[in-house]
């Protein structure tokens, strides 16, 4: 049973694409001394001390439309060169999904791990959906002399397809559900702020990579781009997570606990999965 909530008139539903096994923290944190994980051992590593994967994608579903943000690393050469290969379609499917259900694809950034899924066999995987990218990534990612294979195969054909939205910060995309600037990670990652029925929620994307990061935001994430920036970001997202209550989904935590709120206790800060 999938990890989902409801916002407003909102649901969010997490879904896996693909969980590789678990690795030393100092891969993804390489930064992060090992002994700086010891008071966060339990809240963000597994029983044997390594760092939990997980390749998350949230789908949003209302009465008024079906929206995925991120698509995973898909079943393309970057997922099979890593030796994987996504189980997107078939873990939407299991929640009455199909691809065709929905109508945006919202992408938080361009990496590899975020638009895997968007276009298989040079077609877009969700043939009904137009698909949103951040204008700032695309042309940062589209600008590069040698353009990445990921780019190149998951983004770019977006623009020849006639399906691509590109996106500013603070930007409405469907009714409760509009971009929030949190840069950094990539030069124009963003946020996906839902907010129904007087309830508000935030995807944060790459901002946010493990729980022990809420009580240490200047832990850096080994793909960070802008490190500073990163940083800055993930400042701002937690204090406004705390001040507003938001709730957050973010896709790298643990698959089965990566909806939650961000609570503060004796002036630390802790990550309370969300139960409903
Ligand atoms: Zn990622």
């Amino acid at each position: 049973m999938a990890l989902s909530t409801r916002i407003g008139r909102i649901e969010i539903i997490a879904i896996c694409d693909f969980i590789p096994p678990p690795a030393p923290p100092t891969e993804p944190f390489p930064d992060v001394p090992i002994e700086a994980w010891e008071p966060y051992r339990e809240s963000s590593l597994t029983e044997d001390g390594l760092y939990p994967r997980n390749y998350g994608v949230f789908v949003l579903r209302s009465d008024d439309f079906t929206a995925i943000v991120d698509t995973g690393l898909g079943p393309g050469p970057h997922a099979s060169q890593n030796g994987v290969e996504g189980k997107l379609l078939e873990n939407l499917a299991a929640v009455g999904v199909q691809p065709s259900d929905v109508e945006c694809v919202i992408n938080t950034h361009i990496h590899p791990d975020h638009v895997g899924w968007n276009i298989v066999d040079g077609k877009p995987t969700f043939s009904r959906a137009r698909y949103s990218l951040s204008r700032v990534d695309w042309e940062h990612w589209t600008g590069q002399a040698d353009i990445a294979g990921h780019v190149r195969d998951n983004a770019v054909p977006l623009e020849d397809l006639g399906v691509l939205d590109l996106v500013e910060d603070d930007q409405e995309l469907l009714i409760g559900v509009r971009t929030l600037g949190t840069p950094g990670h990539t030069p124009g990652h963003q946020s996906i702020l839902i907010e129904s029925g007087g309830q508000a929620a935030v995807i944060t994307g790459d901002v946010l990579h493990t729980p022990a990061q809420f009580q240490e935001p200047g832990w850096s994430f080994r793909a960070d781009i802008d490190k500073e920036r990163a940083i800055a970001s993930r400042k701002m997202l937690i204090e406004r997570a705390i001040a507003d209550r938001l709730t957050v989904a973010a896709g790298h935590l643990r698959y089965d606990g990566n909806i939650g709120h961000i609570v503060e206790l004796d002036g630390k800060r802790y990550w309370r999965v969300r139960t409903d």
